[in-house]
Formats: structure tokens, C-alpha cells, sequence
């Protein structure tokens, strides 16, 4: 039960014709900032705004002929939900999304433009999973993990493959780190095509429950408080198969960022690269320009992963971190 660089390359392969290849472009702004050459991958590009459709992508060709007939179901109020949906409307297949009653209405309405039928249970996240796995067992449905799933981490490593593909000579790639599907997968593709490369874990630094237990060496809850970067943390349920095994032999090392440095870096990224981006989006660039020293001289990539945020929240929370020296 692993994933190696043939199951990644064969998501590059089966993927192909839905997920386009993000661009990586070199960063003016950042390489001149760091004395560094730093490249920005930006999976903001996808389809559906992150790079969860790839994993989402690979996951739902791989069904079953039955599988598909019956559909599929999965907890999300964010990008992995906007992607499943996406993609099983493409595909013709059934797809259901619970989310806790807290969620914005708004997301709620995204994902039911995306064809989805959504699901609204329960006041948290334990709650919604819940009701998820009891609708999944009454109608038959397939529950899709989103991140400790083997055809979504193959996915998410297809990023691993274009990076190498578009910039062989990177020599440190950085990548967010909440349930480590992302961090697994591309970890997996760069170490298997170039085993020196540095592979650096960048999480919140509240709620980190991946690198909590990566340090613990086993799987420990932390707590979870608000963070402008919602797509990172969030617990890691006991039962985990692959990412907190291929996370903790993978990564060579962490950095931590706080919400201001978050916002930070979201600013940064709208006057250099002129994207709007969401808080867990702009944490690789939050890492770098907090520390400069670190990279200096290297080749360094990081990631875009989304901009699932409402232009108004991101501005004002740009506006907010302008108010401020930096
Ligand atoms: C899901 C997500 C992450 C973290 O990915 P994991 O596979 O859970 O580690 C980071 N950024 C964004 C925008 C995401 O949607």
C-alpha cells in the first residue's frame, strides 16, 4: 500500500485531458527580494481556483464502472468539495458534499452551481464527516477522502512532474502542508527524480496538525483556532493511511507562518503578481519573505494553491496588512 512515481505519472497521463498544466513563471519581484531565483506555481489557474482538482480529477476516472454508477460523497466547504463537484458533473457521475452549518452561504451556492447536491449538518467538522460516511453507507455512495486517499495524492503529485519538467534545476521547492496529500504526492514525484532536493512543509502556525504529529511521531489532535488561512488547518482523523507516513519520510524541513505574515504575502502577491489569492494560497510566499536569508542564492519554487476567497474579505484583509509597517 504506497504510491510511487508510476502511479503519478499515470494520473499525469489519465488527468491530461481535464486538468490543464499550470504555468511556472519566475518571480521578478521575489528573486530580487531574496537574492534567489524563485519561480511560483500558480495552481490558483485550475479550473475550480486550486490544485484539488487534480487529485479530485484522478480519483473519480479511477472508479468502478458500478462506483460511477452510484456516485460519490465527501466533507468540504472548500476546494477539494469545489473540485469533486466540478469534475463529477464533467463526468456525468453523482456527487453529494455535506458541510456544517456554519458554512457561508455563499459556498454553499458555489458548489450547487458546480451541479453538486449539497448536504448542510451538524455545527463542526466531526459532525458533518459524520453524516457523510452515514449517507455514504445508506445510499452506497464512495466517500473520497481529502487528502489520504492513494488516486488523490497521485494527483496532487502531478504538480512534482511540471515543476521538474518546466524547471529541472530547482534545488528547494517549498509546499503547504494541512492533511499532507499535497505535500505527499509532490514529495514523492521531486525525491524519486532528484533526491537532493529540499522539500520544506510550510504550515499555520496554529492548528498544525501535521507537523504537531510529525514531531510527536504519532498522530496527535491539536487545537483548532480561526485563521485567514482556512484551507490549512484541520485535524488529522486517527485511522490515517498514507499521508502521515509519506510526510514524515519525505519532508526535509518546516516553517510556520502567522495570519499577519499571511497577509502579508497575499499583498505581496496582488501588486507583484497581480493575483488575488486565499490565505493558505500565499503561505509559501509568506515563508519566503520572512526568511530571505534562508534561500539566498537557490533555486526555489513555490506554490499558489488557491483563491477560493471573496475578492471583498481578500482586499480587506490586504488593506488591513498595508496599514501596517511590514
Ligand atoms: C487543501 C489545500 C491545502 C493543503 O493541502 P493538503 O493536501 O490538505 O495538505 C493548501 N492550500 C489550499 C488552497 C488548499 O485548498
Amino acid at each position: 500500500m504506497s504510491i510511487e512515481i508510476a502511479d503519478i505519472r499515470r494520473a499525469q497521463e489519465r488527468i491530461r485531458p481535464y486538468v490543464q498544466p499550470t504555468p511556472l513563471r519566475p518571480s521578478h519581484a521575489l528573486s530580487e527580494r531574496l537574492n534567489a531565483k524563485v519561480f511560483l506555481k500558480f495552481e490558483n489557474m485550475t479550473a475550480t481556483g486550486a490544485f484539488k482538482l487534480r487529485g479530485a480529477t484522478n480519483k473519480l476516472l479511477n472508479l468502478s464502472a458500478d462506483q460511477r454508477e452510484r456516485g460519490v460523497i465527501t466533507v468540504s466547504s472548500g476546494n477539494h468539495g469545489r473540485a469533486v463537484a466540478y469534475i463529477a458533473k464533467a463526468l456525468g457521475v453523482r456527487a453529494v458534499v455535506c458541510m456544517t452549518e456554519i458554512v457561508p452561504p455563499e459556498k454553499v451556492a458555489g458548489l450547487r452551481d458546480f451541479g453538486a447536491e449539497v448536504v448542510i449538518h451538524g455545527q463542526n467538522q466531526d459532525e458533518a464527516d459524520a453524516e457523510a460516511r452515514r449517507i455514504a453507507e445508506r445510499d452506497g455512495l464512495l466517500f473520497i477522502s481529502p487528502f489520504d486517499d492513494a488516486d488523490v495524492i497521485a494527483g496532487q503529485g502531478t504538480i512534482g512532474l511540471e515543476l521538474l519538467e518546466v524547471a529541472p534545476q530547482l534545488d528547494t521547492v517549498l509546499v503547504q502542508l494541512s492533511g499532507g496529500g499535497l505535500m505527499s504526492g509532490i514529495a514523492k514525484a521531486l525525491k524519486s527524480l532528484k533526491p537532493e532536493i529540499e522539500v520544506i512543509g510550510i504550515s499555520s502556525l496554529y492548528g498544525a496538525a501535521m507537523l504537531e504529529s510529525i514531531r510527536a511521531g504519532k498522530i496527535v489532535s491539536v487545537e483548532e483556532k480561526p485563521s485567514i488561512a482556512d484551507a490549512l488547518p484541520g485535524p488529522i482523523p486517527p485511522d490515517n493511511r498514507y499521508t502521515f507516513s509519506m510526510c514524515r519520510e519525505l519532508v526535509d524541513d518546516h516553517i510556520q507562518v502567522s495570519d499577519e505574515q499571511i497577509a502579508q504575502a497575499m499583498a505581496f502577491i496582488l501588486h507583484n503578481e497581480k493575483c488575488v489569492v486565499e490565505g493558505g494560497g500565499a503561505a509559501g510566499v509568506a515563508a519566503l519573505l520572512n526568511n530571505a536569508d534562508r534561500f539566498k542564492g537557490k533555486n526555489v519554487a513555490a506554490i499558489l494553491t488557491g483563491d477560493n476567497i471573496k475578492v471583498e474579505r481578500a482586499l480587506s484583509i490586504i488593506a488591513k496588512a498595508q496599514s501596517k509597517p511590514a
